[in-house]
């Protein structure tokens, strides 16, 4: 039989890397807490309409990228493509916004899109991400754009990143802009690519997003969506930056980033990293005050990111954020079989107490089991050998110094606290 391997665009995240997911999810972990962000977990796969209502049926991910199938009642069930769509299903379901006039939410966890793999981009890939209900005031977005920044700052990413940030003002703006530029693109429609063209009747603003530069260059001078902009679009977008500014969070104005879903609204924001590569993109969010009433809710405003966490590793990688310290406290060398139950005992003596204690399960040579010792990044290591069983008493080695001494085995747990505190 041929080995059977993970399937294209998905990874196994090993035991050398899952210290670093663990050292992310906890920076991700206290900073939204820092903010009075609680965690939401929905589950993996929803029905299907609920990601072609919100996201758009002409958006890529809902398009082409989806992985769907037909359930056995007949129901179309999606994958989870992305998250917002989820956590607004879950807060109209369990009417969170009855709860509390603010819902401040965060999330973590995999989606899956059938994208072409390349690196930073996967079929299975990570997010964490924020969502704030209830407030369509400035001031939410400056919140939700910090929490971003506070993220990157503690992944020691802030230096390489650069947040961009747009409005593509109310729906009703959108409208007009729509037109606006559709009608500037018109004349040389067919200079466009096949992608562009397609857009252009389905997802005009999408346009803007390309990344062919003969394409940027006709599209120098296309009408701007601030000139659409309604007097509240303005002075939104204008407090937004005021509010950036007061934080020390830097940003540039990008009049082409529009996001590509369907339910976004005034203001969107990107953060990229020059520790990437041509997937340089980090996060990215906006707000989407008309969403919640679209799938069914009472009428909520919402602004939120979300993350992109493999991404967010890879550059990481180059910062010294990283520790790849071990989390062994103590290798139990037991060198005789008849030793055996006494280390078991000790080992879980020692465990109780809450160090991190490994055993050889070989029963190898003291200098192969020393050697694991060492490798395994453990600070001491306990030997019982035959002597140490006749006195009951224990070899204590301190492996960083490579000092050891004798200890009553009855001791052992205090003198191993006393070196510890
Ligand atoms: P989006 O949900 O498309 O706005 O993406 C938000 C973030 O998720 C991006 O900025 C990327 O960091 C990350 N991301 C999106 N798609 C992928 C993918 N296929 N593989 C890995 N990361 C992704």
């Amino acid at each position: 039989m041929n080995p059977i391997r993970s399937i294209k665009g998905t990874h196994d995240i090993l035991p050398a890397d899952s210290q670093n997911w663990q050292q992310l999810e906890q920076i991700v972990r206290t900073v939204c807490q820092r903010f009075g962000y609680n965690e939401i977990r929905t589950p993996i796969f929803e029905e299907t309409r609920l990601y072609s209502r919100s996201v758009g049926e002409n958006t890529d991910i809902v398009s082409k990228e989806m992985y769907s199938w037909d359930d056995k009642d007949g129901k179309s069930i999606t994958l989870r493509p992305e998250l917002t769509a989820s956590v607004v299903r879950s807060f109209i379901q369990h009417n969170l916004g009855g709860q509390a006039p603010v819902q401040r939410l965060y999330y973590m966890g995999p989606l899956f899109r059938r994208e072409r793999p390349q690196k930073g981009r996967q079929r299975q890939f990570h997010q964490f991400g924020v969502e704030a209900f209830g407030s369509e005031n400035p001031e939410q977005d400056a919140e939700i754009i910090a929490i971003a920044w506070h993220i990157l700052l503690e992944c020691g990413l802030s230096e390489n990143a650069t947040l961009h940030l747009n409005s593509i003002g109310s729906p009703n703006c959108r409208k007009a802009y729509r037109e606006a530029l559709k009608n500037f693109i018109r004349p040389n429609l067919s200079l466009f690519s096949e992608t562009s063209q397609k857009r252009f009747e389905t997802n005009p603003l999408r346009i803007l997003d390309t990344k062919a530069d003969h394409e940027q260059k006709m599209l120098k001078d296309a009408p701007k969506v601030s000139d659409c902009f309604s007097d509240d679009d303005m002075a939104h977008f204008e407090s937004v930056q005021n509010f950036l500014k007061v934080m020390n969070i830097p940003f540039i104005l990008n009049e082409k980033l529009v996001r590509g879903l369907d339910y976004y609204s005034r203001t969107v924001f990107e953060f990229t990293s020059s520790a990437l590569g041509a997937q340089d993109a980090l996060l990215g969010g906006g707000r989407y005050d008309g969403l919640v009433e679209t799938l069914g809710g009472k009428a909520t405003p919402g602004i939120g990111f979300a993350a992109g966490m493999e991404r967010f590793l890879i550059a990481m990688a180059e910062t010294e954020v990283l520790s790849r310290e071990s989390k062994i406290d103590v290798y139990f060398v037991c060198l005789d079989e008849a030793g055996l139950s006494t280390a078991l005992s000790l080992a879980n003596k020692l465990r109780q107490a809450g160090f991190n204690v490994v055993s050889d399960p070989l029963r190898r040579s003291l200098k192969a089991q020393m050697r694991d010792a060492n490798k395994s990044g453990a600070k001491y290591a306990l030997i019982l050998g035959e002597t140490e069983m006749e006195t009951d008493s224990i070899v204590l080695k301190n492996l960083e110094k490579s000092e050891q001494e004798t200890v009553s085995q009855k001791n052992i747990l205090e003198k191993l606290r006393n070196l510890t505190n």
